[in-house]
């Protein structure tokens, strides 16, 4: 048996059952990143020496009959805007390369209440910013299923690392679809959850009111199993909601019969990949032959979703990285003079030319002459657009839509165009505007040999459904591994 290949729900058994202990299922993450790190680059910081103290003292409370939940002893990744004390927070950024938060985020202080070992921060888009991790201060990382392509973003890391089974399951992080495209993109399940079921507290600011933190892994299982474990009100967090009981996993069930599909003619027309195209029809096939029912319908406007998304995400960006100005944290520019200069050269230093062109977009949209124009009008159609959701939802139990336009690209082949790549947003950005949750799972590979994902997107505080038919699917589609993994020879030399 190799642990490596093992899913989180099936570490976690052998771990309860003392088939294995904790120190070997860590081991195992490490010697998997100490073999295909150097090509994949999942990570910022692998924290191999707090992860193995971790395993010896999870492994002791396991056997004292403590912590009998299913992720116990399983290592995790978490993407590196999420904060955890004691060890190096960047956010891919240069502003914050050397930050060490002195306190942990709400998710992952869950994480590790049940358990779970964090074993390394994953990179990253700078500051969650962008589709391809390619915008991240710390280099690039590399899709497992190629090496040439990019692995989406911005929780690329997160995506790829899980893929090339450097660990079972990892957080990531989703204000415009950030969790939802690199897992199609890398071939895993990546949920995102309704807003305001995880906690932000801890997680760095990109888009307030978008912004979520939820599960990546290779199973529908470890998602769910994972969100139930960082889903809960916390009052650190305004934002965050009581709902009535968490068991995501109560919904891993195999029953699609009578589910309402609802499938967006918007979604399916030009600019869609006709291969993507075809592996979502195929993937619909299956859940109809298990009972479920789908209609074409139209969500028209779903066209404003971009420009309002990319108005409102920006707006908010720049006000919360007004905070980053060389005094609280960390970058400062070493040669100034004066207060001014000071944070003008250490913005201009430590900020990538993403960051600033957002930045530099909030700061207009938000400007006393152009709120009403901009700011206010993309308010109030983020509020059209979730009527026009809520209306969907009377007639069906699940939207479906693709995750992205395209497979995986070529990576260096999307930087030069930054309209291109927010318009590829296209399929995800509604769903944060809207609050609602949604999942990406993958239904195949193009002739490349790029997997595909299918996005199924529930009604607010419905996650059961979402989680259902994707288990569903997955009992009959299976989970396929990238050949590089598994033929580990092919990522060359151990360093
Ligand atoms: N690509 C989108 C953006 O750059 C979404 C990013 C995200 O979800 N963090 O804003």
């Amino acid at each position: 048996m190799d642990i490596r290949e093992l899913t989180a729900a099936g570490t976690g058994r052998l771990i309860r059952e003392k088939k294995i202990s904790v120190q070997e299922a860590v081991e195992a993450s490490l010697e998997q990143i100490a073999r295909v790190e150097h090509k994949v680059h999942g990570f910022i910081t692998v924290d191999a020496e707090g992860a193995r103290k971790k395993a010896c003292q999870i492994q002791e409370r396991i056997c004292a009959g403590e912590f009998a939940g299913p992720l116990a002893g399983v290592p995790v990744a978490v993407k590196d805007n999420i904060c955890t004390r004691g060890v190096r927070t960047t956010c891919a950024s240069r502003i914050l390369e050397n930050y060490v938060p002195a306190y942990t985020a709400d998710a992952v202080e869950r994480l590790e209440r049940a358990g779970a070992v964090v074993i390394g921060k994953t990179n990253m888009d700078e500051f969650a910013m962008g589709s391809t991790t390619e915008t991240s201060y710390c280099g690039v990382t590399r899709n497992p299923w190629n090496l040439d392509h990019v692995p989406g973003g911005s929780s690329g890391g997160s995506c790829a690392a899980v893929a090339a089974e450097e660990c079972a399951l990892a957080l990531g992080s989703d204000t415009g679809g950030s969790i939802r495209q690199p897992s199609s993109f890398c071939g895993v399940v990546g949920i995102k959850p309704t807003y305001g079921t995880v906690s932000r507290y801890g997680l760095i600011a990109y888009g307030s009111s978008l912004d979520q933190i939820g599960p990546i892994g290779r199973s529908v299982e470890d998602c769910a199993l994972l969100l139930d474990v960082i889903a809960g009100q916390d009052r650190k967090d305004s934002t965050s909601v009581p709902r009535k009981k968490y068991d995501f996993a109560g919904a891993l069930r195999m029953d699609v019969k009578g589910l309402r599909i609802g499938i967006p003619r918007e979604y399916f027309e030009e600019g869609l990949d006709p291969e993507v195209k075809d592996k979502i029809q195929k993937a619909l096939r299956i859940l109809e032959e298990q009972g479920a029912a789908t209609e074409v319908f139209d969500l028209k406007l779903v066209k404003y979703a971009i420009p309002a998304y990319y108005v409102i995400a920006s707006a908010e960006a720049c006000s919360n990285l007004a905070r980053f100005d060389g005094v609280k944290y960390g970058y400062r520019a070493e040669e100034y003079e004066g207060l001014h200069e000071m944070y003008k050269k250490t913005r201009s230093e430590g900020f990538g030319s993403e960051v600033k062109r957002r930045i530099l977009l909030g700061s207009f949209v938000l400007s006393s002459g152009y709120y009403d124009a901009y700011y206010l009008k993309a308010l109030k159609t983020k509020a059209l657009i979730r009527q026009e959701f809520d209306r969907a939802f009377g007639r069906f139990d699940l939207i479906v839509a693709p995750a992205a336009p395209s497979t995986a690209p070529m990576l260096g082949s999307s930087l030069s165009d930054p309209l291109q790549m927010y318009l590829s947003d296209i399929y995800t950005v509604a769903v944060n505007l809207a609050g609602l949750p949604g999942i990406s799972i993958p239904v195949g590979t193009d002739r490349k040999g790029l997997p595909v994902g299918m996005q199924l997107i529930g009604n607010c505080f419905e996650e059961d459904k979402m989680i259902r038919a994707a288990y569903t699917y997955e009992q009959i589609h299976g989970y396929e591994r990238p050949e590089l993994v598994k033929e580990g020879g092919s990522y060359g030399e151990t360093v």
